[in-house]
């Protein structure tokens, strides 16, 4: 819309000075700066180094120079929620509010959109005022693509077409829940964008551009097909990777997660000869001392929902259930499976559990008491062999036994030969005496926080004083 009323407007300058017209025909170099980010993840308010969304708008402000917001290119490769609580008390909803607010042009859809249902990602979609892009997701009842996404969009910026093609992660249907997915196939990024981009040209794009959750080898693997296709960027996501770099003469950029850095991708565009003139792009660290004023006041004002909403009650125990006991520690690693169910075995550390459970309602607070920290769980291959070899005193286990060696969920026995999925918290796989990180040096990052199962589980159950949530405990030890 903005951009169809830029044009309007420029109809009427250009009606009222010719000689402005002369000299815009004269000069055919159209500049466009794409700005990029992946992988948001919530994080809305600054954090020791970073400056939040406030603090990265004030710089999207300067990139723009004397022009306004409106000369820019903007774009997220996906899961812009699943993080802190700011985000994800209200299932995105105040991310996506924040997101309007930057003006982001278009983004594309990464497995966390997914992790509250569709009909949920739905609500979000509708609330977005910017359109969803991919083009690879196709309902498995029908081959069609589902009517809650677009394939691509097509955007004036600065007087030149921009196609913007969207890709969702092929892996999707194994790193959110997957039921939430279950209707859907994520197909093969290069059939989709060679179906695309005839349509895009057709309609008239001039410059195209692929906006992915996309992680550095499915991007590099891309390129070729790409450069052959017309597509000048590749915008990835989901690895939370840094990258900025050209292949195959296609431009890469990745910008790690959780709005700590953005891409800016500067692009001369010859609107005559119909070609890129030259490609710049760079990685920026959002470190500023600067903020919005006005996206720095819709935060605070998400801060203060967020504050209330932790008092909504979503369970009830009859009997208090201590933090350092064996049914609280299974009861939190047993939580971890349930919302992340193709994990085998999961792992926290006994110092992260941080309070009791108290007799009476459980509220949202509870649960942040209990599991305080921004701890995001991960997904590791080991194998029975190393997954003994890393147990220590201090860690707390779920969907194993080892005193019998037995697997809880599949009944079968723990083998030292065979490769488990475990999940762990991103705080222990860190610590430097421990083996995970020799052993699985590059673990996924579900982005999910240790806590959030634990209140996902606790609302489906719903205890309430007939049914207390002490009827669920698991009172075994494991080890
Ligand atoms: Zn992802």
């Amino acid at each position: 819309m903005k951009h169809i009323l830029l044009l309007a407007i420029g109809l009427i300058f250009i009606a009222c000075q010719p000689a402005v017209v002369k000299n815009d025909q004269a000069d055919p170099a159209r500049h466009i700066i794409l700005l990029y980010t992946n992988d948001e993840h919530g994080w809305m308010e600054p954090e020791a180094t970073y400056a939040g969304a406030a603090g990265m708008l004030a710089l999207w402000k300067k990139e723009a120079g004397e022009d306004s917001l409106e000369h820019l290119l903007i774009l997220s490769g996906g899961d812009m929620w699943t993080g802190p609580a700011i985000s994800t008390i209200t299932h995105g909803k105040s991310m996506v509010e924040i997101m309007n607010r930057m003006k982001y042009d278009a983004v594309t859809l990464g497995n966390h959109e997914f992790d509250f249902t569709v009909d949920t990602l739905r609500q979000r979609i509708m609330e977005m005022q910017f359109p969803v892009v991919a083009a690879n997701i196709r309902e498995k009842a029908s081959g069609n693509r589902p009517d809650f996404v677009l394939p691509y969009t097509l955007q004036k910026v600065n007087g030149v077409s921009v196609g913007i093609i969207g890709l969702s992660s092929k892996f999707t249907p194994t790193t959110t829940k997957p039921d939430n997915v279950a209707l859907y196939n994520f197909t093969d990024y290069i059939t989709e964008i060679k179906l695309v981009v005839p349509q895009l040209k057709a309609a008239g794009a001039e410059l195209i551009v692929i906006c992915g959750h996309l992680c550095y080898e499915e991007m590099r693997d891309l390129a070729p097909q790409a450069k052959a296709l017309g597509i000048s960027v590749i915008g990835g996501g989901h690895c939370h990777e840094t990258l900025n770099e050209t292949v195959d003469g296609v431009t890469l950029v990745q910008t790690g997660s959780n709005l700590k850095k953005y891409a800016v991708v500067d692009l001369w565009f010859d609107n005559i000869a119909d070609t890129v003139i030259s490609i710049h792009s760079r990685m920026q660290s959002n470190t500023t001392a600067e903020a919005d004023s006005s996206l720095q006041k819709a935060i605070a004002s998400q801060r203060q929902s967020m504050d209330i909403g932790l008092t909504e009650v979503i369970g009830y125990a009859r009997e208090k259930i201590p933090g350092n006991s064996v049914e609280m520690r299974n009861l939190i690693t047993d939580s971890w499976l349930y919302m992340y169910p193709q994990g085998q075995i999961a792992i926290t550390n006994t110092g992260g559990i941080r309070q009791e459970i108290q007799a009476g309602n459980i509220t949202i607070e509870t649960i942040f008491g209990l599991l305080p920290f921004q701890n995001s769980i991960l997904e590791l291959k080991l194998t029975g062999a190393q997954f003994k070899d890393c147990l220590t005193r201090d860690m707390v286990i779920g969907g194993v036994n080892m005193i019998n060696g037995e697997l809880l969920n599949s009944g079968g026995t723990l083998h030292a030969d065979s490769t488990y999925r475990v999940l762990i918290n991103d705080y222990m796989y860190s610590l430097p005496n421990r083996k995970f990180k020799t052993f699985d040096p590059k673990p996924y990052d579900t982005g999910i926080l240790y806590r959030q199962p634990l209140l996902d589980w606790l609302r489906s159950v719903k205890t309430d004083t007939g049914n207390p949530l002490n009827n669920y405990l698991d009172q075994q030890p494991r080890r």
